[in-house]
């Protein structure tokens, strides 16, 4: 018995209607199709069936998931108002990373400006520029670089080169590896006064490398001799905001100034930074982490070269595409600010600053209500960028348990279901906690709500 057959129609070259010799070809194919056993037909047929029920189940759960979900951009009004207050009792809020979530609002807001979009045969090749001494630098990145410093006034660049890395960690390793002799038995010691940043003992050590160590806090190292070192200083401070200046003689010992926050949402901008070796990212600058682009002005060509050395080894060069995105990205912030009548939206500094303005506010009064926890203070400065006196807005909270009878802080902090990282990662005491200031505006709210229950009652 013969059934009708299925017949699908790609359109084409194979489509009804061609040439001679593809009619022939398709009166092949439909009499093979109708010729086929009737359990080929139904299970055929199932087939179909199925797929067709999963893409309806795909598509009216990908739908209801855009309903219900709570939006990743939006307000903690908007979060509220599709969460129960106990699932928001039970929530637990990760705080630990510096995930910098929390300008997501002013990126949805600019739209197609900061959207990129990459032909399939671009950015195939290994090589960005064969004739700058980092040829994996794409030009129009280290262009946007030179202009949005030009424009915050964060940092000289016309004496440095731009080396581009896979965030700015892969350029602290890279900057290890130049730093340090290569002919010496003696590992080159790493160190970076407490409270330093958590992944710079991690950094160094990793590897267990022959060429350098971790060697802690720089205020209790002990210069000795001949014997070099490498200082880390990064300012503002992660994890506590403070502007820092190398601790230790910098004849014996070479200094890497980590700059990812000298930023002006962050801290007023007071002078270009004029280092040897400065290290910035997208990360913390723009907040766009996952597209893992950091760049290092580097004075000298020989520490440059030996940098550039150790990412052909590493990863054969950096991303284009990525690199694509951040050039896209930083000009949008520049181009904001060379509007002759910039405002909220387009002032990418201003906005974020604001908004961390807001939260700090929050979180001072809560902690103070709270009674049990103190926060550093900061003095107010003139910021060159924005022309007014302007205050410090660190992206962590470095916050200090004072009541007695909390001895880990970060334990305290978890039974409230909040997740931070405790001082004991910075070379600083378990009273210390790390708290992400950077985080989406729901989880931050809710936050700041549970620390100022603690003052109730
Ligand atoms: N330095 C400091 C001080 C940081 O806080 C971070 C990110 N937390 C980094 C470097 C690394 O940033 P990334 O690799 O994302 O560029």
């Amino acid at each position: 018995m013969q059934g009708k057959g299925i017949i699908i129609i790609i359109k084409g070259e194979g489509e009804i209607g061609g040439s001679g010799h593809q009619q022939q070809q398709q009166q092949r194919w439909l009499n093979r199709t109708t010729s086929l056993n009737n359990n080929a037909k139904a299970t055929m047929a199932t087939v179909l069936a199925m797929a067709m029920a999963m893409l309806l189940l795909f598509y009216s759960s990908s739908t209801s998931t855009r309903i219900t979900t709570p939006s990743t951009t939006g307000t903690a009004d908007e979060a509220l108002s599709i969460s129960d207050a106990d699932a928001d009792a039970d929530a637990v809020i990760n705080l630990d990373h510096g995930d910098p979530t929390m300008f997501e609002p002013f990126w949805k807001n600019a739209g197609d400006k900061a959207t990129v979009i990459i032909p399939g045969w671009h950015t195939m090749s290994y090589f960005s520029d064969t004739s700058n001494l980092c040829w994996f630098l794409e030009p129009d990145f280290a262009n946007q670089v030179r202009r949005l410093h030009r424009i915050v006034g964060n940092a000289v660049t016309h004496a440095h080169h731009i080396i581009v890395g896979v965030g700015s960690t892969q350029l602290i390793h890279a900057l290890l590896f130049a730093l340090s002799a290569t002919d010496t038995r003696h590992p080159v010691s790493v160190v970076s006064a407490a409270p330093f940043y958590s992944m710079y003992p991690g950094i160094t050590d990793f590897l267990k490398s022959g060429l350098f160590r971790w060697a802690g806090d720089a205020t209790s190292f002990k210069v000795n001799g001949s014997s070099s070192f490498i200082e880390i200083v990064c300012s503002p401070n992660n994890p506590d905001g403070t502007l820092r200046r190398a601790v230790l003689s910098t004849e014996a010992g070479k200094l890497v100034h980590d700059l990812a926050y000298y930023w002006p949402q962050y801290t007023p901008m007071r002078s270009p930074a004029d280092e040897d070796i400065m290290l910035f990212t997208v990360s913390k600058a723009t907040g766009h982490a996952g597209t893992r682009i950091g760049w290092a002005l580097v004075r000298d060509a020989g520490i440059a070269s030996r940098m550039v050395k150790f990412i052909e080894m590493n990863s054969i060069g950096v991303s284009k595409d990525s690199q694509v995105r951040a050039a896209r990205i930083l000009q949008v912030i520049s181009d904001g600010y060379e509007l002759p009548d910039p405002d909220s939206t387009t002032s990418f500094f201003h906005f974020s600053r604001h908004l961390l303005a807001d939260r700090w506010q929050r979180l001072r009064r809560a902690v103070e209500e709270s009674g049990r926890f103190s926060l550093p203070q900061f003095s107010s400065e003139f910021c060159e960028f924005t022309k007014e006196h302007t205050e410090t807005y660190p992206a962590f909270a470095w916050l200090r348990c004072d009541d007695e009878s909390i001895e880990d802080c970060e334990g305290f902090f978890k039974s409230m279901k909040v997740l931070t990282r405790s001082g004991r990662h910075f070379g600083a005491g378990s009273e210390y906690i790390r708290i992400s200031m950077l985080d989406r505006a729901c989880n931050f709210d809710l936050f700041v709500e549970r620390i100022a229950s603690l003052g109730l009652g």
